[in-house]
C-alpha cells in the first residue's frame, strides 16, 4: 500500500476539528484495509509502532532530524537551523524543503507502508556508536522518496509530535462504524481498556468482527487501563451515595502501580503505562516471591517509609524511584512498600469482572503478605461517625485521606472509568473551600518585573472527556518559587506549539502555546461562571464557562497523569453544582 494515501488521510484529520468528520474519514478508509496494515496505521495514526505500553521509542531529536532534512533538501544545516529557530517543528520544514525539490523534480520511488514501517523499525532499534548516525541515513532514505505530506508525517512521527487529533476513543467510534454497530462499541471500548492496545482491537476486528473482540481477556502482559475515582467533600454525602454501607481503604500517598507477575517474571506498569519495574526491583521480586498464584496481576501503592521507623513518607520521597540514573542507590536510600488494593486476575481467572469484596478477598489469598507487600488497610463502614474516625486514622498513618469502595453486586473493577464506585476524600478537601485539581498547561504569558525573561504565568486546562478538547479553567500565577519558575522552560519548552493546537479549546491568547503534556497540581478558592474560560461552556448558563477562583500551584508536577487523566470538564461542572448546592 502507498504510503502517500495514509498520510493524505492523516491530512484530512488534522484539517478538521469535528470529532464526527473524523470518525467518518476513518471509518471509510478503515474498511478498505487489510487487518494486518489496519494495526500498523492505527499504531502510526498515534505517532506509534507499537501499542503505549511499550518501553522502546522513536524519539529522534529534532538536530538530527534536521541533519536528515538538510541531506535531501541539499539546503545548509545552518539555514535549516534558523528555519527552526522560527517554526519550531522539523515536519514543517521537511514539508516546505521537500515541495520545493520537487519541482526541481528528482526522481524517486514511491514510498510505501511497508519501506515506511521497515526504516522506522531500524531508526528504532539502531544502537551503538554510530546509531545517530544510522537514525540519520534510515530517515534519509525516507524523506529522498517521499512527498511534502508525506515528509512532514515523517518527520513528526519520528519526532514524537504526532498529534492528528485522532484520540483513541475516535478510533473506536471509527472502528466501530467500520466493521460493527454502534451497540458494538462499548464491547471494543472494554476490549482496549483491558488491553491498551488499540492495534491488537482493530486486528482482531477486521479479521473476526465483534464475536473475536469479545473473547478477547486481560492478560499478563498488557496493562489495563486503570480504574479511577470520584470525589465527593464529605463523609456523609459518600455514605449517601454508596447506600448507607461502604469499604473504606487508607488511600496512600505514593506511585500507583499495575503488577503483572508471570512464572518467573514480574513487570510494573505505571497508570500512565511506563515501566517502572527498573525502579522498584526489590518490589517485582518481593511480588514474585510472595505471590501464590502462577500468574497475577495486582494493582498497588508504592509508599517510601522511614528505614528506621517504618512511618509512612510522603510522595515527594518515593519520586526519588522515578529516576533513571543512580537506581542502585536509590533503591538502598529510599526503601519503599507495596500496599496492594485490587486483583484484576488470577491465574488464568479475570477477576476484573467480579464484584470489590470478591476481589479484595482473593487479593488476601493469593499472597503471603510480607513488611514489603502488605494490603491496603479496609474497614466496612455504616456511619459518619465510623467514616471520620477512619478518616483520621488514615491522616494520623500520613495517608492524604481515604478511598471509599461500593459493596454493590455491581461493583466490578471497570477498566479505564472513572466513577461512583470508588470515591475518593482527602485532607485537602476539608481546608480549602474546594479541593485540589490536576491541570494541563496549554500556553504561557511571558512575565514582567520581578518574572521579566521568564514565564509569569500559565494558561491552564482541564479534559473534556466527551469532545477530547482541552477547555481553560484559569491563568495561574501564584505558588512558583524561584526554582520552579527557573526550571519552567526546561520542563515545558518541548512542547512548544507554533500555533493553537487544535485539541486547546480558549478564548484566551497566550504569548506562546504548548501541546498539553504538563499535569500540575493547583488548589483553589472556588469554581465560579466565567465569561472567558471554556470548562463546560454554556452548561450553567448561556455563554459562560467555569473558571477556578484563587488558583494556585501546589509544587507538585504530577508526571505520574497524562494528559488525558488530568481533571476533566464534567468534574469541575459536579464540583461547582455540590459547591452551589452547599449554599442554598
Ligand atoms: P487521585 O490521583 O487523587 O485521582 O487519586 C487516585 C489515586 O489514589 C489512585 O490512582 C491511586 O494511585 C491512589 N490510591 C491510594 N490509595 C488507594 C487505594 N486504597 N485504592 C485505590 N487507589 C489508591
Amino acid at each position: 500500500m502507498l504510503y502517500s494515501e495514509i498520510a493524505d488521510v492523516f491530512d484530512r484529520l488534522e484539517g478538521t476539528s469535528s470529532r464526527l468528520e473524523m470518525t467518518s474519514i476513518l471509518s471509510g478508509f478503515f474498511r478498505t484495509l487489510d487487518p494486518v496494515s489496519l494495526r500498523h496505521i492505527v499504531y502510526l495514526s498515534q505517532g506509534k509502532l507499537h501499542p503505549d505500553f511499550f518501553a522502546v521509542e522513536l524519539g529522534m531529536a529534532d538536530k538530527l532530524v534536521l541533519r536528515s532534512i538538510a541531506f535531501v533538501s541539499g539546503m545548509s544545516e545552518s539555514k535549516i537551523d534558523e528555519l527552526w529557530k522560527k517554526e519550531g517543528d522539523p515536519g514543517t520544514i521537511a514539508e516546505t524543503l521537500v515541495k520545493n525539490k520537487k519541482q526541481t523534480a528528482l526522481s524517486y520511488e514511491p514510498l510505501t507502508l511497508e519501506t515506511v514501517l521497515k526504516n522506522l523499525t531500524l531508526i528504532e532499534n539502531a544502537e551503538g556508536r554510530d546509531s545517530q548516525d544510522k537514525k540519520t541515513k534510515y530517515l534519509f532514505n525516507l524523506l529522498k522518496d517521499s512527498g511534502p505530506v508525506e515528509a512532514r508525517y515523517i518527520c513528526r512521527i519520528v519526532t514524537g509530535r504526532m498529534r492528528i487529533g485522532a484520540a483513541s476513543m475516535t478510533i473506536l467510534d471509527a472502528l466501530a462504524d467500520a466493521f460493527g454497530t454502534k451497540e458494538d462499541r462499548p464491547e471494543i471500548e472494554r476490549a482496549f481498556n483491558i488491553t491498551c492496545d488499540l492495534g491488537l482491537v482493530a486486528e482482531t476486528l477486521a479479521t473476526g468482527g465483534v464475536d473475536a473482540v469479545r473473547k478477547i481477556k486481560v492478560a499478563v502482559g498488557n496493562p489495563i487501563k486503570v480504574m479511577l475515582a470520584e470525589r465527593l467533600p464529605s463523609i456523609p454525602l459518600i455514605l449517601d451515595r454508596m447506600g448507607g454501607r461502604c469499604a473504606m481503604e487508607f488511600k496512600y500517598d505514593g506511585i500507583r502501580v499495575q503488577a503483572h507477575i508471570d512464572k518467573d517474571s514480574v513487570k510494573l506498569y505505571s497508570r500512565r503505562l511506563e515501566d517502572l519495574t527498573s525502579n522498584f526491583p526489590d518490589i517485582a521480586s518481593e511480588l514474585r516471591k510472595r505471590c501464590r498464584a502462577e500468574r497475577a496481576i495486582i494493582e498497588g501503592e508504592c509508599v517510601a517509609v522511614d528505614p528506621e521507623t517504618g512511618g509512612m513518607l510522603p510522595f515527594q520521597t518515593v519520586t526519588h524511584r522515578r529516576k533513571k540514573h543512580g537506581m542502585d542507590k536509590a533503591v538502598e536510600d529510599y526503601p519503599v512498600r507495596i500496599f496492594m488494593f485490587d486483583i484484576l486476575l488470577a491465574d488464568d481467572e479475570d477477576m476484573t469482572l467480579y464484584p470489590f469484596e470478591q476481589r479484595r478477598s482473593r487479593l488476601g489469598k493469593t499472597f503471603d503478605l510480607s513488611e514489603k507487600v502488605q494490603l491496603t488497610s479496609m474497614e466496612v463502614v455504616g456511619t459518619r461517625q465510623e467514616g471520620e474516625e477512619f478518616f483520621s486514622k488514615a491522616l494520623s498513618m500520613k495517608c492524604e485521606g481515604i478511598m471509599a469502595k461500593s459493596l454493590s453486586p455491581e461493583s466490578v473493577y471497570r477498566a479505564g472509568s472513572r466513577g461512583f464506585l470508588w470515591i475518593k476524600y482527602k485532607k485537602d478537601y476539608e481546608e480549602a473551600l474546594t479541593d485540589s485539581f490536576d491541570l494541563v498547561a496549554v500556553g504561557a504569558f511571558h512575565g514582567r518585573g520581578k518574572r521579566a525573561g521568564k514565564y509569569g504565568a500559565l494558561l491552564m486546562a482541564v479534559f473534556d472527556d466527551e469532545t477530547g478538547k482541552y477547555c481553560t479553567v484559569c491563568k495561574l500565577g501564584t505558588g512558583f518559587d524561584d526554582a520552579f519558575l527557573a526550571g519552567m522552560p526546561d520542563m515545558l519548552d518541548g512542547y512548544l506549539s507554533e500555533a493553537r493546537p487544535r485539541m486547546v479549546d480558549t478564548q484566551m491568547t497566550p504569548d506562546v502555546w504548548f501541546l498539553p503534556t504538563v499535569v500540575l497540581e493547583v488548589v483553589a478558592a472556588e469554581i465560579s461562571l466565567s465569561p472567558t474560560h471554556t470548562a463546560a461552556w454554556g452548561v450553567v448558563k448561556e455563554d459562560a464557562g467555569l473558571g477556578l477562583r484563587f488558583p494556585r500551584f501546589t509544587g507538585r508536577v504530577r508526571d505520574d497523569k497524562g494528559p488525558e487523566e488530568c481533571t476533566t470538564a464534567n468534574e469541575i461542572l459536579s464540583i461547582y453544582e455540590l459547591q452551589t448546592a452547599d449554599k442554598l
